[in-house]
């Protein structure tokens, strides 16, 4: 009797640790998973979608084009030392512009530069999207107006600083600060976004 007893305490305690293991594990995945997304993807494998700056793919924000027409210029220089900071999309006047992932319209400003602007936060409002030079806006876009992947929000343009011969959407990506001012964001470049699909 007494050892059957022993037994069964024993049983139940064994379990319990069983149990208590397998909830653990379960709760918390990166416990198995450590050391599978550690290690080196095998050749021909597809890396998982998202890029280095955290972000996940974009939609191309003008009609029509695709990644093979995009041609990477953040680094290029522009007048007074400063580097162009974005990447410049040619298409012809009134080609529809989109909107490259879902958010909010945030601002939109006419600036001597950029001419008609929109300035696009994704929905976690860590990141802003400049659209520039448009020709103008889209019926019905306003601030504070959320909008999907895709909506149309403009036409390419020469407005502001574009010459007029090659008109183009002048798109940039900014990461924000904490305090998510529109002009205050970081630049990052749009192209690895644009064309990782
Ligand atoms: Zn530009």
């Amino acid at each position: 009797m007494r050892t059957t007893v022993s037994f069964l305490i024993g049983a139940v305690f064994g379990a319990t640790g069983v149990l208590m293991w397998v909830t653990e594990t379960r709760a918390n995945p990166r416990l198995k998973d450590e050391a599978v997304s550690a290690s080196v993807p095998a050749p021909g494998v597809t890396p998982p979608s998202v890029m280095p700056t955290g972000l996940p793919p974009l939609q191309i924000p003008v009609e029509g084009i695709r990644p093979e027409n995009l041609r990477r210029d953040f680094d290029q220089k522009r007048s007074g030392g400063r580097s162009h900071q974005a990447l410049d999309i040619l298409a012809p006047r009134g080609t529809p512009v989109v909107a490259v992932a879902d958010g909010t319209i945030r601002k939109l400003f006419n600036s001597r530069a950029g001419g008609l602007t929109i300035y696009q936060y994704d929905e976690a409002e860590k990141t802003c999207f400049y659209y520039a030079h448009l020709d103008r806006y889209a019926a019905g876009i306003r601030e504070g107006m959320p909008v999907k992947s895709g909506t149309l929000i403009g036409y390419v343009g020469t407005t502001g600083n574009a010459p007029p011969s090659a008109p183009h959407l002048h798109f940039a990506v900014t990461r924000l600060p904490p305090t998510k001012e529109w002009w205050k964001g970081e630049a990052i470049d749009p192209y690895p976004l644009l064309t990782a699909r």
